[in-house]
């Protein structure tokens, strides 16, 4: 035995200390300060000490570190956190991801596990019936974030488009390929488009209409001019939920567009899928049931820890085709050809089981108590609105999800003064709160992310803005 495995009785006491540790934290979240901004020097400093020469030992090295990730972290679990759709991690998804750790499952071949993988396949079906895709036209794969998600959905496209892109990648195309998206879409398209070699050109940035929506006209014309150069249009992606200001594209008339064009349908939901929980809400997704494919991040509004996302797509047979490889070192794939070795379907080879963080707050919580929580969010940022207007705010975008971006008339002759408000809550530590320009002009952002946001941290927030004004 290697000193790898502490004595059973040390592991006790050490998971008991860590344990109690954070939960005294995670419990008080709000108590300690939100975090601030840090100076680089400083946070080098505190880790230059590390040479890892002799071993430390274990309980005061634990409780040292958590000590330093209380110090320097912006605290997404303190419910004075309006930001960048980073959430507090429910309980029971910090459990599931303890469990996985400890017996640390290997995700690419179903053969090693198969009830986690099953679990994640059942997790994917039930995810396409949500968002309206027909039984037996359901798909997908759990990625590591909405960046993967987005990439995957171009390499789809890709192979959809060009039958022989698999062989002989780029250099087979007689056309030049366009991917159209908004000017409010997410820049991780931009860098799978770099990744993948078409290069950032290969993207038709489409301006907004007055919503923050992509302009549909401006779309039209486009892919008209574009054809008409002789470039082969392969793609539309409408976002629901944009990062900024919380705009969901018009899905429903971009499905309409991609059927007269030939062109592969992506909606990028990364935050806004979660809408599909809804059964209020669901509606403002209209139209995403006839997408061919979708992102959805589990790491932001379902309220679990980072690193798990969903591609869902309604071609069945696209992810095999555009990652299916076979190798002599790898299990044979199974007789049946029922089971699905997740590495022949995605990016990722070797990797975690990341479906149970969201298996479990399902399992405890159910698709109602996730209804719930979403409902609760939507309403708290209704609350904002209104408490911001009667304060004399003007709100600017244009959003069903709870994300708020607005000034001030005492703050038009002085656009700079909303850098200044945001940078002065911030590093009081205050809340968390951003700025992001609508139509050229500043404004700050709010964004209910975290679950236990109510009413008393929403007036908080308000009267905090008013003293600046
Ligand atoms: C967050 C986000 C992404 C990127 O997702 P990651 O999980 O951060 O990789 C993509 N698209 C949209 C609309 C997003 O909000």
């Amino acid at each position: 035995m290697t000193s790898f495995d502490l004595a059973r009785s040390e592991q006790e006491l050490l998971l008991q200390q860590t344990i109690s540790a954070l939960l005294d934290w995670y419990e008080k979240g709000d108590e300690a300060p939100l975090g601030t901004i840090w100076p680089h020097e400083q946070i080098q400093a505190a880790v230059a000490s590390f040479t890892y020469k002799n071993p430390t030992p274990a309980g005061p090295a634990l409780q040292s570190l958590i000590r330093s990730l209380k110090d320097f972290t912006i605290h997404t679990t303190n419910s004075n956190y309006f930001g960048l759709f980073n959430p507090r991690a429910n309980f029971p998804s910090i459990l599931a991801d303890i469990i996985t750790a400890f017996f640390n499952p290997q995700l690419a071949a179903w053969s090693h596990a198969p009830y986690a993988a099953e679990i994640e396949r059942n997790l994917i079906l039930q995810c396409c019936s949500r968002f309206g895709y027909a039984t037996g036209s359901q798909d997908g794969t759990f990625t590591s974030g909405g960046a993967e998600s987005n990439m995957t959905a171009i390499i789809c496209a890709l192979h959809h488009q060009f039958p022989n892109y698999g062989q002989e990648g780029l250099f087979g195309l007689q056309q030049r390929p366009v991917i159209y998206c908004s000017a409010e879409s997410h820049h991780s398209l931009l860098k799978a488009a770099r990744s993948v070699g078409l290069g950032a050109q290969v993207l038709q940035v489409i301006p907004c209409d007055q919503q923050e929506r992509m302009d549909m006209q401006q779309l039209k014309q486009r892919l008209i001019l574009d054809e008409a150069e002789g470039k082969r249009p392969i793609m539309i992606v409408g976002t629901a939920g944009t990062t900024g200001s919380g705009a969901i594209d018009d899905l429903d008339t971009i499905a309409a567009i991609c059927q007269v064009h030939n062109c592969w349908f992506h909606v990028d939901a990364a935050y806004g899928g979660a809408l599909m929980l809804s059964s209020l809400y669901r509606r403002h997704l209209n139209g995403i049931e006839k997408s061919n494919s979708i992102t959805m991040d589990i790491h932001k509004w379902f309220s679990v820890p980072m690193g798990i996302s969903l591609f869902l797509t309604s071609n069945t047979e696209i992810l095999h085709r555009s990652f299916d490889v076979s190798t002599a070192y790898m299990p044979e794939k199974g007789e049946s050809k029922k089971e699905i070795d997740p590495y022949v379907h995605s990016l990722q080879w070797s990797r975690r089981f990341m479906g149970l963080k969201m298996h479990v707050p399902l399992l405890l919580f159910g698709w109602q108590g996730y209804e719930e929580v979403i409902h609760h969010q939507i309403k708290q940022g209704q609350l904002l609105q209104k408490s911001l207007e009667e304060a004399g705010w003007i709100i600017k975008n244009h959003s069903h999800l709870p994300i708020l971006c607005f000034t001030h008339p005492s703050l038009e002759q002085t656009p700079a003064r909303v850098q200044e408000i945001v940078d002065d809550i911030v590093i009081k530590g205050q809340a968390w709160i951003s700025t992001y320009p609508i139509k050229g002009q500043p404004c700050i952002r709010a964004c209910i992310t975290n679950y236990n946001t109510g009413p008393k941290e929403v007036q908080k927030l308000v009267d905090l803005l008013s003293t600046h004004i």
